[in-house]
């Protein structure tokens, strides 16, 4: 078939088996278990000579649909679906790594990524070696024969600093490492990870994926673009699986055996969200630049943030990798703290809350929250002042999100 652009491969990807109504939507198929026709079919299944659906922790019909969407969407060779952004994480790193590996990872992490590598990995034997991944010399003087990977975010959230990912990448590749990207912030229609040198990309689909935090997901991208024998612990699976070793382990293993798999309802809510992704980030962009745009021009605003804006130091590096999209959540500074309580507390249309990639705009003050924990030394050193407010701009009509910031700085 022709090469089609991301809304129309998004909803014109076939099923894997034609439905027997022609349904234009994936059935949601809520059933544990899958019949057999006889007890020589369920053999053959069990000896991988016959692939349907046994179980649904292990795969099932419409989370099979999501995963098959977001495989032609990514232009990968593999992808796995599963419970969160946590469980995409955690599973790929427990599938690469045993106890005396390590990782070289970003020090400017999602909060409970940064826990799971500080706390979890290290209580079953895995080291992350933390670096602020902007100098080449750095990174190498970390890398050792038992380096499995590197791991960064393609856009640190709340600070909003693009990674140097072509720096990244060639690293990884000198020294047979693999590369992988949390991609949540920059979704699947406007960065490539592919094309960039990522070998395993993994997603919060939580966030702009499931269509407006609808609900929870995660997904673990295989680019095809890693030699699966440079890592022992695939050794099991390279013979046999050969460039789906990775997502074979996890199949057969990781994922299999942990239980984090996708629920059916939510994979429907996820295929839809697949659906009108491309329409929601456009808009949730333009929204961005015009909210930008207002908040350069009011004298109370100390700073604006967003490498989306071609004034911003990052729009370069946004334009590079992301097609001039960085994901749609920018920050902005009042005077102080009470400044910003005050601000967030006189809003009506901007929702105070958490999440990221919501259709609705959400404010959020990191310093006292997300940071809470951390002392005023880590803060500074993370670029996390008390004058700083995160938005996640959704897709409201603009003149009212204007509308409801000009009467809130008043
Ligand atoms: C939210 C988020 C996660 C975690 O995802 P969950 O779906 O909440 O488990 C990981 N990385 C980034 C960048 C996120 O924003």
């Amino acid at each position: 078939m022709k090469k089609t652009g991301f809304t129309t491969t998004a909803l014109n990807v076939p099923y894997s088996k034609d439905d027997p109504h022609k349904a234009l939507q994936m059935p949601l198929y809520e059933s544990v278990a899958f019949e057999f026709d006889s007890a020589e079919q369920i053999e053959a299944n069990f000896k991988g000579e016959y692939v349907a659906h046994v179980y649904s922790r292990t795969s099932s019909p419409t989370v099979e649909y999501f995963e098959l969407k977001l495989k032609a969407l990514t232009n990968s060779s593999g992808v796995l679906a599963v419970s969160s952004g946590m469980a995409a994480i955690s599973n790929t790193l427990f599938a690469l790594t045993k106890a005396g590996d390590n990782i070289i990872a970003g020090n400017r992490l999602f909060g409970h990524t940064y826990a799971l590598f500080n706390q979890t990995l290290p209580e079953f034997g895995v080291e992350t070696r933390f670096s602020d991944l902007q100098s080449e010399t750095d990174i190498e003087n970390l890398i050792d024969t038992n380096t499995r990977a590197i791991y960064f975010e393609t856009v640190t959230n709340p600070q909003l600093q693009i990674a140097n990912i072509d720096m990244l990448a060639q690293i990884a590749n000198k020294h047979n490492l693999l590369l992988i990207a949390d991609s949540t912030i920059t979704p699947p229609n406007v960065f490539r990870a592919g094309k960039f040198g990522i070998n395993i990309e993994v997603i919060s689909t939580t966030k702009y994926i499931s269509g407006g935090a609808t609900s929870f997901g995660g997904a673990i991208i295989d680019h095809g673009n890693y030699d699966w024998k440079l890592n022992s612990n695939l050794d099991q699976y390279t013979e046999k699986f050969k460039q789906n070793a990775f997502i074979a382990k996890l199949r057969k293993n990781i994922y299999r055996n942990t239980g984090g798999s996708m629920a059916p309802q939510t994979a429907r809510y996820q295929i839809q969200g697949l659906d009108i992704l491309e329409l929601r980030v456009e808009k949730c962009h333009k929204n961005c630049l015009a909210l930008g745009e207002f908040l350069h021009s009011e004298s109370k605003v100390k700073s604006v943030v967003y490498p989306g804006l071609k004034s911003d130091p990052g729009y370069e590096a946004a334009l590079a990798y992301f097609n001039g999209v960085p994901g749609t959540i920018m920050s902005f500074e009042l005077e102080s703290k009470e400044a910003c309580f005050a601000f967030m507390n006189q809003l009506q249309i901007i929702r105070r809350a958490t999440n990221l990639n919501d259709n609705k705009t959400l404010i959020i003050h990191p310093h006292s929250t997300i940071y809470s924990e951390f002392s005023e030394n880590e803060r500074a050193a993370a670029g996390i002042r008390n004058t700083m407010m995160r938005l996640s701009v959704g897709i409201e009509n603009v003149e009212d999100l204007i509308g409801d910031i000009e009467q809130a700085l008043e």
